[in-house]
């Protein structure tokens, strides 16, 4: 079955198309700038990557230039748009009333636009993008496929914070979490790579990348992430500050004169290791090279990185009285040798160790931890859309 995998941003939409049956992608791009000019960016499997400059007013004339570009004579990879037999969306927000992927029809299109108010910057881009392929596809399914939805299985002791009751009875203030499409993948790629027991398994995964994340994942349900009501809470991110006092806010709001707005924009995009390297850059690869030159605050930026991941590994245990497998996974995860390292130093107390020679591999699924270590450690590429496509696939045709 042919699905066209669709991810939608304010401003941006990414896509593939994925053959089901090889879980092969025929083609792939993106479409920037929606709404301002426009750029769509195709490549065909094998093939050379085009770059189409034409206005997009909207994601429904962005989508109609994604669906020229697969069936085009010359660089197209399908003969009819008929061969395209469902669409998966990419969706952020699906509170606390979805709890797993979902067909779409009313009553789903009316819970994500409920839900704009969690998600302002995504659920209303992903609204764009389902209502566009349903006007030019119609007929076809289309699958919403929730970011928050394998966190629904939280207890509520990790949920709730302690707050009063009437913002959560309310407004839904709560813990939701998100990356939950790549935490569910590589939790279940976890278990069966590592040849766990799918119904008695203790499997935490750092989905490390610039949104960074961490789920402990019991008997394959998360109990508890590391994200909150937005993905501003928990690990120290790219530009993201993680966890802090919220009281910061009120004291710097006043010294600087700022309002919550202005302090929230810099706690999402001027904080996390940005911020600890002064500045310097907020991708790892820099950072490390910073700090091979001596650059001490690029240093402090990483070493708190994994220090925040290690602590939050450390309280995962404890939350589910074990471990049987650590996994990370995402940009930072996959190919950050020292990073993994330095997480790893930390968790010795666990009985954990790490095979040396394992650790410079990067892109693949391998196993990091020796034969003799107490606790399973494995790197486990993430891929959100092959994820989506076989959720799609499954539910239509269930
Ligand atoms: P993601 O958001 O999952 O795409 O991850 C992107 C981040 O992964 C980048 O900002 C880098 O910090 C990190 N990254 C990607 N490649 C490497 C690499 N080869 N070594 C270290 N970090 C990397």
């Amino acid at each position: 079955m042919n699905v066209l995998v669709v991810n939608c941003g304010s401003s941006s939409l990414k896509f593939q198309l994925i053959n089901s049956d090889t879980e092969e992608v025929a083609a792939k791009g993106l479409c920037e700038r929606i709404g301002i000019d426009g750029r769509l960016v195709y490549q065909p499997t094998g093939g050379e990557k085009e770059v189409t400059e034409a206005p997009m007013p909207t994601h429904t004339e962005a989508i109609q230039m994604v669906l020229d570009a697969l069936v085009n004579e010359k660089t197209g990879v399908l003969k009819s748009l008929d061969e395209v037999e469902a669409i998966g969306h990419r969706v952020l927000h699906g509170g606390s009333k979805i709890t797993e992927s979902r067909v779409i029809n009313d009553e789903v299109i009316e819970v994500i636009d409920e839900c704009c108010d969690l998600g302002p910057l995504h659920n209303p881009a992903n609204l764009m993008g389902i209502r566009a392929c349903m006007k030019l596809m119609p007929g076809k399914p289309n699958v919403a496929v929730f970011d928050t939805a394998f966190h629904q299985t939280m207890p509520p002791k990790a949920y709730r914070y302690a707050i009063p009751t009437k913002f959560y009875k309310d407004y839904a203030v709560r813990k939701y979490g998100f990356h939950g499409t790549s935490h569910s993948f590589v939790s279940k790629e976890t278990i069966k790579y590592l040849g766990l027991d799918a119904d008695n398994s203790k499997v935490i995964i750092a989905h490390l990348g610039n949104g960074a994340s961490i789920s402990a994942v019991q008997n394959g349900k998360c109990v508890d992430t590391s994200m909150g009501l937005t993905p501003l809470e928990g690990l120290i991110m790219g530009t993201r500050s993680g966890d802090l006092d919220p009281a910061v806010l009120e004291f710097v709001c006043k010294k600087e004169g700022f309002d919550v707005k202005e302090m929230l924009r810099i706690l999402n995009k001027e904080s996390g290791v940005y911020a600890l390297s002064d500045n310097l850059s907020s991708d790892f690869r820099d950072l490390e090279e910073a700090m091979d030159n001596g650059n001490e605050a690029a240093g402090l930026a990483i070493d708190a990185f994994s220090y925040r991941v290690a602590k939050y590994i450390g309280s995962y245990v404890a939350a589910m009285n074990g471990v049987d497998a650590i996994t990370f996974t995402g940009g930072i995860g996959e190919n950050a040798g020292l990073v993994r390292k330095k997480v790893l130093e930390y968790l010795g107390y666990l009985g954990i160790k790490m095979d040396e020679a394992q650790n410079s591999k990067r892109g693949e699924n391998f196993i990091l931890s020796t034969a003799d270590s107490k606790v399973k450690v494995a790197v486990i590429p993430t891929n959100e859309e092959l994820a989506i496509c076989r959720e799609t696939v499954e539910l239509v045709t269930k």
